[in-house]
């Protein structure tokens, strides 16, 4: 619905999963046309360092959709005591295998690995978080390179309610290098007039009240009130918090769902916004780091 038929009182939930799920099959079969006209199977390397749990079960849900979708998926575990000189050695081993299309080293990586010199080690056509500082580069000049995953989604989801974004005013609350100023970046290139707030940052709720796009990734709970909201505006929350309720652990964003929703024109839930988003972006900068490297046309289904 365009924008302007969206009032306050009325905001529509903007379905993360819905959207997560047909990015999904557009990749598959993206990947099942590779196979057949080209013979290749895009793969993903998943580096693990350490025992973190939560790292993980990142991991074995990354591996598990890249097989759901077609793709090839390596895991390689080293232990928590593994040095820099290991880490960087089994990166550019993947850097030289053919197989690999996308390398991504999950973080955090425990204290005596310098995550910079890891990062900077990974091939920038095989960087599928977009996190190597040439991609980084790319990205804030509006140059074609591999964008980061939660910033790419914010951006997916939003363009399934607001198509036009140029000339829309967009506040992002948040500066981490792998969320708020990818997606601060991503806006710009997309033509809006960018704001990005932070923990310095004086009187956030009067900068948050000017904002057609609101997008919020500080890691705070229910920080963003609804009399934070201009009427009728987009917002998405990027916050995923683990909050102590009398039911148990509950997942809650940076933002006030229930008073949000009563002014925003579209939100994004938490859980079933933002968050399934990730790693189907991931599989498609795989399948297009696959295509780059070998100078394939990317696939249509795949075009932003
Ligand atoms: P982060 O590295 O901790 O960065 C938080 C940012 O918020 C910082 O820039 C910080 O400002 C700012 N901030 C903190 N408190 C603030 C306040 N009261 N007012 C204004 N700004 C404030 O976090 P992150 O990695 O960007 O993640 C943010 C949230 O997104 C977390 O809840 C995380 O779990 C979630 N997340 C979700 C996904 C997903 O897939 N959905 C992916 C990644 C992260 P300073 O720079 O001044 O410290």
């Amino acid at each position: 619905m365009p924008d302007q038929e969206r009032g306050p009182g009325d905001a529509a939930l903007i379905d993360g999963k819905a959207i997560a799920a047909e990015l999904r099959r557009h990749i598959a079969d993206a990947a099942a046309a590779l196979r057949r006209d080209h013979g290749l199977t895009p793969g993903l390397a998943a580096v693990l360092v350490g025992d973190d749990p939560a790292s993980r079960v990142y991991v074995r849900s990354k591996g598990r959709a890249c097989v759901a979708a077609g793709l090839a998926s390596f895991e390689h575990r080293l232990s928590a005591d593994a040095t820099t000189a290991e880490v960087l050695d089994l990166v550019r081993r993947l850097d030289g295998d053919d197989r690999v299309d996308g390398i991504l080293v999950q973080l955090p990586l425990p204290s005596q690995i310098d995550p910079n010199d890891v990062i900077a080690a990974i091939d920038p056509g095989k960087d599928v978080d977009g996190f190597h500082p040439v991609n980084v580069g790319r990205l804030w000049n509006g140059e074609p390179g591999l964008v980061p995953c939660t910033p790419q989604g914010c951006l997916i989801l939003l363009r399934s309610v607001r198509p036009g974004l140029a000339g829309a005013e967009a506040v992002v609350l948040g500066r981490s290098k792998i969320v708020g100023r990818p997606i601060a970046a991503l806006l710009l290139a997309a033509d809006c007039s960018v704001t990005v707030a932070h923990s310095k940052s004086r009187d956030i709720a009067a900068t948050c009240r000017r904002a057609d796009i609101l997008v919020a990734a500080v890691g705070r709970p229910g920080l963003v009130k609804g009399d934070w909201i201009k009427p009728g505006a987009a917002v998405i929350d990027v916050g995923i918090n683990r909050i102590d309720t009398a039911d148990g652990v509950r997942l809650v964003g940076d933002v006030d769902f229930a008073e949000a929703r009563q002014v925003a024109g579209w939100i994004t839930p938490v859980p079933g916004g933002v968050g399934p988003m990730t790693i189907a972006c991931l599989l498609r900068n795989t399948v297009l780091a696959a295509c780059r490297r070998r100078g394939l046309r990317e696939p249509d289904q795949l075009r932003l």
